[in-house]
């Protein structure tokens, strides 16, 4: 296997951190999920620009659009992947210990892209277990979960509780007890034929599959209420699914004590979705 590390690919043995990395010393860096399908990049530029904006938030300086573009389809090409799960890291990079960003002279780049794994097919016929967790979502006044930091905690202690009670994903609640995202995937439910998901103002990353459904469910006629939620708002629903990029759209057979059957509205949107990867695939010319 072979890693884009910093400003040239590499073979995976060599792709080797400092542990003065301030990635690793402190959680100081930010990261990016994406898929390929067919050698083409789905929604690069959204994640990018997300990329962009977690960069932003931290002060953290980026290589420009086209050398992001170019490793992450350095490191396709050398692996030899067309339908692959990627990853974008960027740390603050080697330097002292110390909290101070400005001790770190470089950033470290990385960028690992694998074959990507289907799900099974189960998981989106009959639905798979989802918890609330007690562990609540960080308060967008500590720690923005609209930054995508290594930092990522909170998300594994919510993560573990489902793992222990033999759930897939847990949702989080923020701080007020509404319901904000799972532990890497954003929440949707269907009351009354109506589409409701968290809003961001709640406190969530604001997923790239979520405004992809939301958009989608609106111009198929669906309506959509993004809002804030309380648990019981979500245990009247009919419907419960997850998005992300990787998992696209995942139906829930159960939530906590609570089953659901995979609905019509979440079929409608997983196809549509599909379509909509379909299009880009047919349309998607590797540009360089
Ligand atoms: N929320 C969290 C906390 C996540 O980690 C992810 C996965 N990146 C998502 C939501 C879904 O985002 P996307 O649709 O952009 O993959």
């Amino acid at each position: 296997m072979y890693i884009f590390l910093n400003d040239k690919v590499v073979a995976e043995p060599e792709a080797v951190v400092s542990v003065y990395d301030h990635g690793f010393l402190y959680g100081d860096g930010i990261y990016e999920t994406m898929r390929s399908y067919s050698g083409a990049v789905f929604m690069f530029e959204r994640h990018r620009e997300r990329l962009c904006r977690s960069a932003s938030f931290i002060q953290l300086g980026l290589p420009e659009e086209g050398y992001i573009r170019n490793a992450v389809y350095d490191t396709l090409d050398a692996n030899g992947l067309s339908d692959a799960y990627i990853r974008i890291t960027v740390s603050r990079g080697k330097g002292p210990i110390g909290l101070d960003p400005g001790l770190c002279r470089e950033p470290t780049f990385v960028v690992i892209a694998e074959q990507f794994r289907e799900y099974p097919e189960q998981h989106y016929r009959q639905g798979v277990k989802l918890i609330i967790a007690r562990t609540r979502r960080n308060l967008r006044e500590a720690l923005d979960p609209r930054i995508k930091s290594l930092n990522f905690l909170n998300n594994i202690l919510a993560r573990i509780e489902a793992k222990e009670r033999g759930a897939y994903e847990a949702i989080m609640l923020n701080a007020e007890g509404f319901i904000s995202e799972g532990t890497v995937s954003n929440i949707f439910f269907v009351r009354d034929n109506v589409l409701c998901t968290p809003s961001p103002d709640v406190g969530i990353l604001d997923g790239i599959t979520r405004e992809l459904i939301i958009g989608l469910a609106k111009r198929n006629g669906i309506k959509v209420n993004e809002g804030k939620f309380y648990p019981d708002n979500l245990f009247r629903s009919s419907e419960v699914f997850f998005t992300n990029t990787t998992a696209e759209v995942m139906p829930a057979s159960q939530v906590e004590d609570m089953d659901f059957d995979v609905g019509g509205i979440t079929g409608t949107l997983r196809r549509l979705y599909r379509e909509e990867v379909a299009e880009f695939t047919r349309k998607s010319e590797r540009r360089r």
